[in-house]
């Protein structure tokens, strides 16, 4: 089975999130399972500089200017580059200039990505006919529309969503240089709001819509998460489904890894401690063996760090210690920061990106604490799993389907894996992190736990073989 992926972003050439960790991770788990995957990336200037490429098909016009798409292996992925200048070779991020400002053109950018996914759908490449279309995110969303509009409507195709906060949404005027037939300016077209909207398109248009978490899929037929989309999503909910990402586990292992201060084990767990006091020297905390709980995230509303802000002088009080990292928002940069110095050796932060920081977090806290209000999938926790950090979390999206809360029958049973509590709600949240201090306090119990977690599967295998099956059931729909 061939399928094409078709995305704005895939590790390790190009990524500003998670939704490059899926696209370049994925390939590599399918390919044990019978799932040949090849991805169609934008031609950016650091992708075009890391390739050997190979002409495989030209345009004389696509959207402004010429362009040609390449074949080329790098890192072990089997890729097809739009290598088309005038939209794609620029300075600054993938989406926009240095500043972070949008670049004006990002719909044509992205409706020639799709273009070109759709013919390629069609056979535009000799010797290669994909059996299904996979498109992750509002980029790459229009192949769909140009399948669906052109000669590919009967190959099979698959909308992932990694963040419905994300649409690509433009004004009307942006239609007559799509080069859609007029019937597809309709409500079951890419219509929006008056607009065009390309994610809306491509959920209309795909055979199945997947997001990163069961969870999650539910949340968005809601209107508080369904982002103006859940109508939509509802009708379309027949074949809709979740599907929690991996992560990658050389990247992450405990027993590897080079951040740590010391390597360690779920049967080694003692070497943890080294970590915990190399915490304490880094982020300048008091020396204790009570538990530390830390933060690694984006500092923003959808984390929810105000409501862990609201909360630091109560769990400062009940003895934890807090260990944060993390970027964003000036406000909450500066709650934080003013913690800190309310609490000096008991909270600790650090702003900035660190990647380092955040491996040694995980390595050496007792606990991580993710209060977000909603989140798609989440890897955090899936990292505090396989380290032995216990994560902290608010019940929703992936974070809701990864952990498993210690209440008293899970933790008779010897199955749970951390502290769930209810989103937004600052109350519950300081009740879970008391809830596990008490555990703490107990070190047989909360060994228990770390090495629960540790055996959770969090790896790309089992995702793959959803993805691997999901794709099968869509060729048999196909073949009815
Ligand atoms: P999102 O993609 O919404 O930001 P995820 O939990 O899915 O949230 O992924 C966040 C990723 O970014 C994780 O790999 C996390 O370790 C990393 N990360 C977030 N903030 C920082 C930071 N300040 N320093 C280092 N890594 C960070």
């Amino acid at each position: 089975m061939q399928v094409l992926s078709v995305t704005p972003e895939i590790f390790p050439l190009i990524k500003t999130g998670g939704l490059a960790d899926v696209t370049g991770a994925l390939p590599q788990a399918l390919a044990g399972l019978g799932v040949g995957m090849r991805s169609l990336v934008p031609g950016y200037p650091v992708v075009m500089s890391a390739l050997k490429k190979k002409a495989v098909h030209q345009y004389t016009a696509l959207h402004g200017g010429k362009a040609t798409l390449h074949t080329a292996e790098v890192a072990g992925l089997d890729l097809l580059v739009l290598d088309a200048p005038h939209l794609f070779d620029r300075p600054g991020g993938p989406y926009g200039d240095a500043t972070g400002a949008d670049w004006q053109d990002n719909w044509r950018r992205f409706a020639a990505l799709g273009r070109v996914g759709a013919d390629i759908a069609a056979g535009a490449v000799k010797d290669y006919k994909p059996d299904i279309v996979h498109a992750h995110d509002w980029q790459s969303a229009m192949t769909l529309a140009y399948m669906r509009y052109g000669e590919a409507a009967q190959v099979p195709s698959v909308m992932t969503v990694h963040n419905l906060a994300f649409q690509g949404q433009f004004g009307v005027n942006i239609f007559a240089g799509l080069g859609l037939p007029q019937q597809a300016m309709a409500l079951d077209g890419v219509e929006y709001y008056g607009g065009v909207g390309f994610l809306k398109a491509g959920l209309q248009a795909a055979w199945a819509i997947t997001t990163v978490s069961p969870t999650y899929a539910q949340e968005i037929r809601t209107p508080a998460f369904g982002m103006g989309l859940d109508g939509l999503i509802n009708l379309r909910s027949p074949d809709l489904s979740g599907i929690v990402n991996g992560i990658d586990d050389d990247i992450w292992n405990p027993e590897t890894d080079k951040h740590l201060a010391a390597t360690y084990t779920a049967k080694s767990l003692k070497g943890r401690k080294a970590n915990k006091r190399a915490i304490e020297e880094r982020m300048t905390l008091d020396r204790d063996d009570g538990p530390i709980y830390c933060v690694v995230s984006r500092l923003t509303w959808q984390k929810g760090i105000d409501i862990l802000a609201s909360i630091i002088d109560p769990v400062i009080a009940s003895g934890a210690r807090l260990a944060i990292l993390g970027s964003g928002d000036a406000g909450l940069e500066g709650a934080l920061l003013a913690a800190a110095a309310r609490h000096r050796g008991r909270v600790g932060v650090v702003i900035g990106y660190d990647e380092g920081l955040s491996h040694q977090l995980q390595g050496g806290a007792d606990g991580i604490l993710i209060p977000s209000r909603f989140e798609p999938c989440g890897l955090t926790q899936l990292y505090g799993l396989r380290y032995g950090c216990v994560p902290i979390v608010a019940r929703t999206g992936g974070l809701a389907d990864t952990v498993i809360d210690a209440n008293e029958a899970a933790v008779t049973a010897g199955v749970a894996t951390g502290f769930q509590f209810a989103p937004e709600n600052a109350g519950d949240f300081h009740h879970a992190i008391l809830r596990a201090n008490a555990l703490h306090a107990d070190p047989a119990a909360w060994a228990a736990i770390q090495k629960q977690g540790m055996k959770s599967d969090v790896s790309w295998d089992r995702s793959a073989q959803k993805y691997a099956a999901l794709y099968r059931k869509l060729l048999s729909k196909r073949d009815a």
